[in-house]
């Protein structure tokens, strides 16, 4: 089942890319189908850019601070970089669900250390 939108007045153009921070190497996990689609695009800078993750599945690699590597564009620090083909798993995380906000409490928190 779909993760329901629980908090309707959470918007990603207000956010700080929380769900793209602080999620470690191999945390955001690509799926078989975005292998493929990367492999038919060309985009050799994206398969060579995952990392081992669970499930004996690969994710993203990360910055030693735990940021996607592919966070950030000229000038916008908080757009994914390669948003038209990003993965399935980054694709499917609606603002305002339960994942979105345990994401966002979870930097939110850190931020405020
Ligand atoms: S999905 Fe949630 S955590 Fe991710 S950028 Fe959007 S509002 Fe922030
Ligand atoms: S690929 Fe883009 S949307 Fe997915 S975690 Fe990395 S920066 Fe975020």
């Amino acid at each position: 089942m779909a993760d329901e939108i629980v908090d309707a007045t959470v918007s990603c153009a207000a956010c700080e890319a929380a769900c793209c921070r602080d999620v470690g190497d191999g945390t955001a996990l690509v799926s078989a189908d975005d292998l493929v689609r990367w492999r038919r695009q060309g985009r050799e800078d994206i398969l060579a850019s995952l990392v081992p993750g669970h499930f004996s599945q690969q994710g993203f690699g990360t910055h030693a601070n735990g940021t996607c590597l592919h966070l950030g564009t000229a000038g916008r620090p908080n757009d994914c970089s390669i948003y038209d083909t990003r993965g399935e798993a980054c694709h499917a995380l609606v603002p305002g669900t339960q994942q979105c906000l345990s994401y966002r409490r979870s930097y939110f928190a850190r931020q405020a250390r």
